[in-house]
């Protein structure tokens, strides 16, 4: 099988490629709505910091 590199979404807090069947969080920024965030496994257990690309709002 050939890896091809497809645009996998990418943790927002530690930028780490999220699997498919990783226990992922996807949510829209809760300020503009228009950024999806992507948070990894770790990350959501360990409640570390986000920040929207859109417009800079930085959550736990
Ligand atoms: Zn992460
Ligand atoms: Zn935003």
């Amino acid at each position: 099988m050939s890896q091809r590199a497809i645009a996998l979404p990418t943790c927002v807090s530690c930028n780490r490629v999220i699997m498919p069947n990783d226990r992922c969080v996807k949510f829209n920024c809760p300020r503009c709505n228009k950024f999806l965030i992507w948070r990894c496994e770790s990350c959501r257990e360990f409640a570390r910091m986000y920040r929207c690309k859109e417009c800079g709002f930085e959550g736990p």
